[in-house]
């Protein structure tokens, strides 16, 4: 479906290229794929890693009040049983009879008030039942009943059954958070646009707990927060939308819950949700296993349970929003001068896979090799660096701008001192955007360039 707000040539494109220069693809593609699961490539895995290194940094490093945890993705089945995950997370799926296709009950379209199927355009559809997206398996040797569990639909439950530990070995005092990164699995009815919807991706998440009173504030403090974040990693206020989600839609435990949506190419859709869950969680984990969950306020002598906000969010998602924010198409000058169009994947530098290539002007130049050589070494410590020398230089250039790399270091003759003792170990410095070079010195590279990618 296309309308204003959507252009699915552009995502067309960007699927494209994601394969092309080996950011995505499909999983098990030689034989014929799994609907859902995606892999990423050698830039894919570095562009996912920058972001999430960088909302470790922003979330756990740079905080006095947040310390991380990494959890196991099986855990008892009673996990599940108290969160309520077993019970109730539930999609409604309908199945077409006539094309067999099987169908999220709320994403069927209507044509003459009645509902047809995407699929086949059919309109013999079965009534809306239950279906549980959580991923059953069986653990040790025996496939029985005893043996269920499930892979975690959320990072978040293993935080909260954690949350006696961590209080205890990190000493902290409320309001104080939890946070964690890793793997999630849903049995999406309809995985689609991409790896927005698949059955494997990965979370960011942060359990923030304080006391009760202090539960509404933090929420908004939190959204805000969340906000600026995708501004830091270059994705423009303008483009996300906060939504607040309505009473009916809402968690019957949450008192509030922003859902930030980014405008992608297929429309605005949620990157992430900001949830105030009361005291929910905790509440449910004391009751089912009879072990206090309890906070001792050591100023007040009160004994209660935390409440808890948390902001959710998709690395998956958050990498799409990043890629699709960044590609863009214009014209360059080629060798001789002529413009040509380019594809050029416009990402902040802290964000980029490769933050600099380093070219020697010609590749059978010994001297050149070496002295680009010497460049690599003295910045590979401090950043991801790619040595190319094949090729005419512009071409070589144009291979970065599509791969998003933002600072291009090409050592000449002038570097080697042939114009005299004022040019040497200097050398240009392009920038990806403006496409503007300058002459630097070698040592001043480095501090140059991290004052850019940090
Ligand atoms: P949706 O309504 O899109 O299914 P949700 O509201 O169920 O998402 P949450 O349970 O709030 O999602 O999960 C927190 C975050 O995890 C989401 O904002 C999203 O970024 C990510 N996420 C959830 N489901 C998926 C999925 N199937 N594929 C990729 N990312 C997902």
């Amino acid at each position: 479906m296309s309308d204003a707000t959507t252009d699915p040539q552009r995502m067309e494109k960007i699927v494209s290229l994601c394969k092309r220069r080996g950011f995505i693809f499909q999983s098990s593609e030689i034989y014929g794929g799994l609907n859902g699961s995606w892999d990423y490539g050698p830039l894919g895995v570095e562009l996912k890693r920058n972001l999430k290194d960088y909302w470790w940094r922003k979330m756990v490093h740079e905080r006095d009040d947040i310390v991380g945890m990494d959890g196991s993705i099986l855990m008892n089945r009673a996990v599940w049983r108290a969160s309520g995950h077993e019970e109730t997370f539930t999609d409604p799926m309908v199945d077409c009879r006539t094309c067999k296709a099987r169908l999220r009950a709320d994403q069927i379209p209507e044509k003459e008030g009645r509902k047809i199927c995407p699929n086949c355009g059919g309109r013999d559809l079965t009534e809306p039942r239950s279906f549980n997206l959580m991923f059953k398996t069986y653990v040790g040797a025996t496939e029985d009943e005893n043996a269920i569990t499930y892979l975690r639909p959320e990072t978040a439950q293993s935080i909260f059954v954690q949350f006696k530990n961590v209080l205890d070995t990190a000493r902290k005092k409320l309001p104080f958070g939890i946070a964690q990164i890793g793997k999630a699995f849903r049995n999406e009815i309809n995985p689609r646009n991409f790896t927005f919807r698949s059955r494997e991706f990965e979370q960011m998440e942060l359990e923030y707990f304080c006391r009760p009173e202090q539960g509404m504030e933090l929420l908004e403090s939190w959204k805000e927060e969340r906000l600026k974040f995708y501004e830091d990693i270059g994705i423009p206020r303008d483009k996300l939308h906060v939504l607040t989600v309505p009473d009916a839609d809402r968690a019957f435990y949450s008192k509030g819950t922003y859902d930030i949506e980014y405008q992608f190419p297929f429309g605005v859709q949620e990157l992430e949700g900001v949830a105030y869950r009361t005291d929910y969680d905790l509440t449910q984990h004391q009751k089912a296993s009879g072990k206090p969950l309890e906070y001792f306020d050591e100023e007040t002598k009160q004994k209660f349970i935390p409440h808890v906000v948390e902001p959710s969010a998709g690395v998956d998602r958050t990498v799409l929003a990043l890629l699709c924010e960044a590609y863009d198409e214009d014209t360059a000058p080629d060798e001789k001068g002529k413009q040509e169009s380019r594809i050029v994947l416009r990402f902040h530098p802290r964000m980029a896979p490769i933050k600099c290539a380093v070219f020697p002007l010609l590749k059978n130049k010994e001297p050149l090799v070496a002295k680009a050589r010497e460049v690599v070494a003295l910045l590979r410590p401090h950043m991801h660096v790619f040595y190319d020398e094949g090729g005419a230089i512009g071409r070589r250039y144009r291979r970065q701008d599509e791969i998003g790399t933002p600072f291009g270091v090409t050592i000449d003759f002038d570097t080697l001192g042939e114009k005299g003792d004022e040019l040497k170990d200097t050398v240009t410095l392009r920038h990806r955007d403006s496409m503007k070079q300058e002459r630097v010195k070698i040592s001043d590279l480095p501090q140059i360039l991290i004052a850019k990618i940090s």
